[in-house]
């Protein structure tokens, strides 16, 4: 009788996953993105289309939008279309090092300073949270893409 325990383990492994990869109340969808994608690899706009049916289903333009914003995938969104919003990069904000003297940074003063290079977090904070049914990222991301105009195609 293993079958009904394999059935029953599957069915708890898959509303798990569906658990997994159900948005959180209010996130958005790049955080969604995000947490889908590094846990689960990136297939075409499988999450994006995921998101919009479960939590914006009006967005009928959203691959066309993603993809128009360098976002042909779930993955190239992140990469392309947003990045973490710059206070949430390591350091947060430009540090001033206790070698540099009010008079500002001179000589020696900036040697070392390269080490305070901010780098993007290396793990998301929690969704700051959406308005329902947006598909725009919420305030830990910063949006790289903007509306442009391409010849004999409109704005995109
Ligand atoms: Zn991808
Ligand atoms: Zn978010």
């Amino acid at each position: 009788m293993e079958e009904p325990i394999a059935a029953e383990a599957e069915a708890i492994v898959r509303s798990l996953l569906d658990e997994w990869l159900t948005p959180f109340e209010r996130e958005c969808l790049a955080c969604y993105l995000q947490r889908a994608v590094s846990a689960f690899g990136c297939d075409g706009h499988r999450f994006a289309k995921r998101y919009r049916d479960l939590v914006a289903p009006r967005a009928t333009a959203l691959e066309r939008r993603l993809a128009a914003s360098g976002g042909h995938c779930d993955c190239e969104f992140l990469m392309n279309a947003v990045e973490p919003a710059r206070h949430l990069w390591v350091p947060p904000v430009p540090q001033r090092p206790a070698a540099i003297d009010d008079d500002g940074p001179d000589g020696d003063e900036l040697d070392g300073l390269e080490l305070l290079e901010p780098e993007p977090p290396d793990v998301m904070p929690r969704c700051a949270g959406v308005r329902l049914g947006s598909t725009q990222p919420c305030s830990n991301w910063a949006t790289l893409w903007r509306p442009r105009w391409l010849p004999g195609r409109g704005w995109y």
